[in-house]
C-alpha cells in the first residue's frame, strides 16, 4: 500500500460491490441495515449508527443502529452532539475517547449498554447538502482508528446518500399511486351522480338529494387534495413553522367558540379546563390552531347526541400537555394503531362524508414539529381521548 493511495486493493474492490449492493435495493428500511452493517465490517468497528436529519422536525434521529434497536427514533441534540457536530461542520471527526468529550450527548449512554471509547463520524452529504451522519464505534481488539477508515467510511457514506435520495423518492412515487387511488372512489360517485342527473324521469326530489352529493364529494376531494399537498410539504421539509409566543389558552378558548355551533347541532356541551400558570409556548399559531380545529371538531363528528367533550391544558416538568376528551362511540383497539395512517378511516366511519382519513395524519405533523408526540386512548361504548405532550424549551 503506498502513501498516495492508502485503500488496499482488497477495500476498493469491496466498496466496489457494496456500491453495487446499495443500489439494487429501494427499500428505505432494508438499505439502512445494509449501510450500517457494512459501515462496521469496512471499518473494523464492533457496531455502526445512522443519523438522518428530520426534515420536518429539524432535529438529528438515529435511523438504524446495529446494536441497540431503542436508540432507533432518538433525536440528538444538533448543538451537543458529535453528530451534530459533524453535521454542522460538514467534515468527519475521528475521536479515541468518546465517553470524555463533552460534546458527547449523555443520553444515549442511558439507552445502550456499550461504552463508546473510539469513534469515526462522517457526514452524509448529497448535492452539497448535509443530510446526516454516519458513525462506527468502538475498534476491535483496542487498536486505533486510522485515516484509511475515516476514508473508507466517507466513501461508503457518499454512496448511501445517493442511495437513500433514491429510496426517499420512490416513497414519493409510491404516495402518488396511493392518492390516485384514495381518489377512484369519490370520483366513481361523482360519475354515477352525473350519470344519474341525465336521465329525464328523475323526480326533482332526488335531483336536489344527487345535487348536494355531488357538493359534497366534491368538497371531499378538495379537502383531500389540500390535505395531502399539506403533508407532502411536511414531509418534504418546505413546511417552515414560525416561532411565536402563542396564548394556548387563549386559541383553545377561540376554536372552541368557533366549534360551538356545530357542537350545538348535536346538543354537545364543550368544557374547558386550563391550569393556571402555563408555561410559555412557543410555536406557529396558525398550524396550533389547525390542530385544535382538527381535534374538537373530531370530537363532535364522532360523539353521540347529548354528548360531552373536554380540553384540557396542563403542564408538567417541561411537558405540556393538551387534551381532548371525548364521550364518543370509541375506537376498538386493534384499529387504534392505524388511526395516524394517512387516509385511515376507522371502518364505519365512512358513512360521515365529510371525513378525509387526513386530518389526524396533519395533526400528527403539526405536533411532531413542535417537539411533541401524540397519543391517544379509548373505551368503547365510552370515548376517546387525545394527548397533544409538547417538551418546552427545545432548540
Ligand atoms: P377523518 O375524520 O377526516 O375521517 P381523521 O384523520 O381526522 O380523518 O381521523 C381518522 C379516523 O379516526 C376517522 O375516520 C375516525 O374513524 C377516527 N377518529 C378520529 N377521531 C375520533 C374520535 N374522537 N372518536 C372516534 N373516532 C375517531
Amino acid at each position: 500500500m503506498s502513501k498516495a493511495n492508502p485503500i488496499s486493493n482488497h477495500h476498493l474492490y469491496r466498496l466496489l460491490e457494496i456500491s453495487t449492493m446499495l443500489s439494487s435495493t429501494l427499500d428505505l428500511g432494508q438499505l439502512l441495515e445494509m449501510v450500517i452493517q457494512v459501515a462496521a465490517e469496512l471499518t473494523d468497528m464492533e457496531h455502526a449508527s445512522l443519523l438522518l436529519l428530520g426534515k420536518a422536525s429539524h432535529q438529528l434521529e438515529f435511523v438504524a443502529t446495529s446494536n441497540e434497536p431503542a436508540l432507533v427514533g432518538m433525536a440528538v441534540p444538533i448543538e451537543r452532539s458529535i453528530a451534530g457536530w459533524v453535521l454542522t461542520h460538514a467534515e468527519p471527526l475521528i475521536l479515541d475517547k468518546v465517553h470524555q468529550d463533552k460534546r458527547h450527548y449523555q443520553e444515549v449512554a442511558k439507552v445502550t449498554d456499550v461504552i463508546t471509547e473510539s469513534m469515526i463520524a462522517v457526514p452524509l452529504i448529497y448535492k452539497g447538502v448535509v443530510m446526516g451522519v454516519l458513525e462506527a464505534i468502538n475498534k476491535r481488539e483496542g487498536r486505533v482508528c486510522s485515516p484509511q477508515d475515516v476514508i473508507l467510511l466517507s466513501a461508503l457514506a457518499s454512496q448511501a446518500a445517493v442511495a437513500i435520495t433514491n429510496a426517499h423518492l420512490f416513497q414519493q412515487t409510491d404516495i402518488i399511486a396511493e392518492i390516485m387511488h384514495e381518489l377512484k372512489t369519490p370520483l366513481l360517485a361523482l360519475q354515477a351522480a352525473t350519470e344519474l342527473m341525465e336521465r329525464p324521469d328523475l323526480p326533482p326530489q332526488k335531483q336536489k338529494i344527487i345535487v348536494q352529493m355531488l357538493k359534497q364529494e366534491g368538497e371531499r376531494m378538495k379537502r383531500m387534495v389540500q390535505g395531502y399537498l399539506e403533508l407532502a410539504r411536511f414531509d418534504s421539509g418546505r413546511i417552515k413553522l414560525k416561532q411565536e409566543v402563542v396564548n394556548l389558552e387563549a386559541l383553545v378558548a377561540e376554536v372552541v367558540e368557533m366549534q360551538r355551533p356545530q357542537a350545538a347541532q348535536k346538543e354537545i356541551g364543550i368544557v374547558i379546563a386550563t391550569e393556571e400558570n402555563l408555561p410559555i409556548f412557543t410555536g406557529d399559531e396558525d398550524k396550533l390552531r389547525q390542530l385544535l380545529l382538527n381535534l374538537i371538531s373530531n370530537a363532535i363528528k364522532y360523539n353521540r347526541v347529548g354528548g360531552q367533550i373536554e380540553v384540557r391544558l396542563t403542564a408538567v416538568g417541561d411537558e405540556l400537555t393538551l387534551a381532548v376528551e371525548d364521550t364518543g362511540p370509541g375506537i376498538a383497539p386493534a384499529n387504534l394503531a392505524r388511526l395516524f395512517e394517512r387516509f385511515y378511516r376507522v371502518p364505519g366511519s365512512e358513512g360521515y362524508t365529510e371525513g378525509t382519513g387526513l386530518g389526524l395524519s396533519i395533526a400528527q405533523k403539526i405536533v411532531e414539529a413542535h417537539h411533541g408526540r401524540i397519543q391517544v386512548t379509548s373505551e368503547l361504548g365510552k370515548g376517546t381521548t387525545f394527548y397533544c405532550i409538547f417538551t418546552l424549551n427545545k432548540e
